[in-house]
């Protein structure tokens, strides 16, 4: 049974918010509201969004507060997040965070836990750089530490994996300073609320087993 249930996800890009997200949400049937999925969603569509997330996205630079908090809002009213969400990757900036306050309090929710997965720069930037993507389902593999059975190919449907375009080596430098610059205030903003966990553990089973403690 799962006491804690409406749950954001910090971390920088790399950390495992995307990994340890699709083992809760297979584990407890809650929504799974990625920012960053979303947006490739209308990138891969060509909407006039997409269109203008893309070469923000491309720079590995944050798309404007306004377009990402107008979706998270339209996302958090759909049914399936009463039995809980997983916010990944979404609040990013302080002016994000205080306008998902707003948002949950018109739709009477709250935030239980506000999880840091923390991760060492020089780890991040090995993982993103060696980091595949299913083009079918939301696997996530890595080249060094998570391979697929199948060179190319996702084990769980077997579609093809892709590189992200942000996942280069020089944009996921600029990610992870925009983190630093922009996400990281995010971890003292809900300490002071009292939200802040951080989670102690590495390695996926080890995190998913440490936040079941916590959670159910
Ligand atoms: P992610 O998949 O979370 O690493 O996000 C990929 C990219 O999407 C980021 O580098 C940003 O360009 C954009 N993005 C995702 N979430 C947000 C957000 N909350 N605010 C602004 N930009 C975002």
């Amino acid at each position: 049974m799962l006491k804690k249930k409406n749950l954001i996800f910090l971390g920088a890009p790399g950390a495992g918010k995307g990994t340890i997200s699709n083992v809760l949400i297979a584990k407890y049937g809650v929504a799974h509201i990625s920012t960053g999925d979303i947006l490739r969603a209308e990138v891969a569509k060509g909407t006039p969004a997409g269109k203008e997330a893309a070469v923000i996205m491309k720079a590995g630079k944050l798309v404007p507060d306004e377009l990402v908090c107008s979706m998270v809002k339209n996302r958090l009213a759909e049914p399936d997040c009463e039995k809980g969400f997983i916010l990944d990757g979404f609040p990013r900036t302080i002016p994000q965070a205080d306008r998902l306050a707003a948002v949950l309090a018109e739709l009477g929710k709250e935030i239980d836990y506000a999880i840091y997965l923390k991760v060492e720069d020089e780890v991040l930037l090995q993982r993103l750089t060696a980091r595949l993507n299913c083009r079918g389902c939301d696997a996530i593999y890595n080249k060094l530490f998570m391979p697929p059975k199948t060179e190319g190919i996702c084990d769980k449907c077997g579609s093809e994996l892709f590189q992200r375009a942000d996942d280069s080596l020089e944009t996921a430098k600029n990610r992870l300073s925009v983190f630093h610059q922009q996400t990281q205030p995010l971890i003292d903003y809900y300490e002071q609320r009292g939200l802040l966990y951080t989670c102690k553990s590495t390695g996926k089973d080890a995190i998913v087993a440490e936040l079941a403690g916590i959670l159910e």
